[in-house]
């Protein structure tokens, strides 16, 4: 694990199937997404911090013409986990994935043309 928690560090942590926040050195908040600058108190020093990995969706669409490169329709969401909220691929077997249902971190999906990885979260 590296000091610094900057996209490189998340996505890299991602691919390994592992959920990583960042947490302000100064304020203690944590969040789910790479940011430089905490958007709470604008203090420039967040370490990386494992992220709890279950939570509610928040919210949640359906995505129905996939952009080139991806395969649909998918869900994307919104997911509130006890300690941070990110936006992440929500997979479901057969139901439709609803606001308040119980999620549980899946691993990193890499499947966007440009390569990059964005965290998957299951219906529990
Ligand atoms: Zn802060």
């Amino acid at each position: 694990m590296t000091d610094a928690f900057n996209y490189d560090a998340w996505a890299t942590a991602l691919e390994r199937g592992e959920l990583l926040g960042g947490r302000c050195r100064s304020c203690e908040t944590t969040f789910g997404t790479p940011v430089m600058v905490c958007p709470d108190c604008s203090h420039r020093g967040l370490e990386p911090t494992p992220l709890s990995e279950t939570g509610i969706i928040h919210t949640v669409t359906r995505i129905e013409v996939a952009p080139t490169g991806f395969e649909g329709p998918f869900f994307v969401g919104i997911v509130e986990l006890e300690d941070a909220r990110l936006t992440a691929r929500i997979e479901a077997d057969s139901d439709e994935p609803e606001i308040g249902d119980n999620v549980r971190f899946a691993g990193g999906l890499s499947e966007a043309p440009d390569g990059s990885v964005a965290p998957l979260f299951r219906l529990e």
